[in-house]
């Protein structure tokens, strides 16, 4: 299949479109680079040895977009292209709801014109709200707290609705929970601007030396250790599960979660860390971060019954690609 990859040369996407390409697909990017870099592009081409069309487009533009169905017989759409943190999502709003949401009705409104009927939507375990775990797609959603929660969970209503009006348009939401690693290559991988939000490239930016110590938000939660815990999944597990819900995409909406169904705290991840790559990961427990929730995963059955898709990396598995990413890339003077 032709495939429309939005947000392509970013961390997921990117590793999506190797997937792709390795599969057989054919992918065109279409990526403003405003979190990501154009020789990303050049690198999924060296790794899989395969051509990728690249467009350096926003998808809020319907010209722009209308050009790229018009230029390519498109079979199916997947959608990354989005702002995605969490912090900046309160401070920024409309810019989140205007990206994340206007690009996913522009998108939709040209695979309703051009007859392209399979799109597969990047959402996010967030959508659950505080809901007991694990995490199962039949719950009611409760709301998130913050903006960027808000545009997953409204892009979600927005594509259910457009199918259910339109029954041959076929889409599959993708839920997933904690992304992590990186391509065995160390070639691509997560490259945050700034300090990172997230554990895993803080905890590898102490390992490199880039910061000093990892600060653990809280140990006083209801968990086994009393640190937070999340169901972290490798990058690679997650671009595999967009290939098979591309290919086994049929008609109506499908919701999947995409996690392992393991939860793994933070000194847990620490630990792993450690024994993954024989590097010390200094930290000390400071308190709670505002808004987090205690622990979350995955009841991640129903993708494993219907496509046939579970993750198969595990932790330490995680814990090496990402280091591996982190000590081969050589910016900010490293
Ligand atoms: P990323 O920032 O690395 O990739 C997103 C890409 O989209 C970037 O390359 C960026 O330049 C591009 N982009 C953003 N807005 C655009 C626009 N209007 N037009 C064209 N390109 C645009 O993020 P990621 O981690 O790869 O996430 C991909 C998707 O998965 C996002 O929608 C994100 O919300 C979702 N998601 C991510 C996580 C996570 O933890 N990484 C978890 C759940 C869901
Ligand atoms: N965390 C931490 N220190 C950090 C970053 C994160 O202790 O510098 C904890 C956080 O409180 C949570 C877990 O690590 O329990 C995962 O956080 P992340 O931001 O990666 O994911 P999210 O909370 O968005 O699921």
């Amino acid at each position: 299949m032709n495939i429309l990859v939005t947000g392509g040369a970013g961390y997921i996407g990117s590793h999506t479109c190797v997937a792709l390409l390795e599969a057989g697909h054919s992918v065109i990017i279409a990526d403003n680079l405003c979190n990501s870099k154009r020789e990303t592009v050049e690198t999924i081409m060296q790794i899989t040895n395969k051509e990728v069309t690249f467009y350096e487009v926003d998808v809020t533009n319907s010209e722009a977009v209308d050009v790229l169905f018009r230029n390519h017989k498109i079979d199916g759409v997947i959608h990354f292209a989005g702002l995605k943190a969490v912090g900046e999502s309160v401070e920024k709003p409309l810019d989140y709801y205007y990206n994340n949401i206007v690009s996913t009705m522009v998108l939709a409104k040209a695979c309703l014109t051009y007859s392209v009927n399979k799109f597969v939507f990047s959402s996010s375990a967030t959508v659950y709200g505080d809901n007991e775990v694990p995490f199962v797609e039949t719950m009611r959603l409760l709301p998130t707290t913050n903006p960027y929660g808000e545009t997953k969970a409204m892009c979600e209503r927005i594509l259910t609705d457009i199918a259910k009006a339109n029954p041959s348009f076929s889409v599959s939401l993708l839920r997933y929970f904690n992304p992590v690693g990186a391509h065995e290559s160390g070639l691509i991988g997560e490259a945050p601007n700034g300090i990172p939000n997230n554990l895993m490239p803080y905890v590898t930016q102490v390992a490199k030396g880039k910061l000093e110590k990892l600060r653990v938000f809280g140990n006083d939660y209801p968990t086994a250790d009393g640190t937070g815990v999340r169901d972290y999944i490798h990058v690679l597990d997650l671009a595999e599960g967009h290939v098979v819900a591309l290919e086994k995409l049929t008609e109506g909406v499908h919701v999947y979660n995409l996690g392992t169904g393991q939860g793994t705290s933070v000194l847990e991840l620490v630990k792993a860390f450690e024994e993954a790559n024989g590097i010390e990961v200094p930290y000390e427990i400071v308190a709670r971060r505002a808004g987090d929730i205690a622990s979350f995963y995955a009841d991640a059955s129903k993708a494993k019954r219907e496509l046939g898709w579970s993750a198969k990396r595990d932790i330490i598995a995680m814990c090496r690609d990402s280091w591996r990413f982190e000590s081969n890339n050589k910016t900010e003077g490293f």
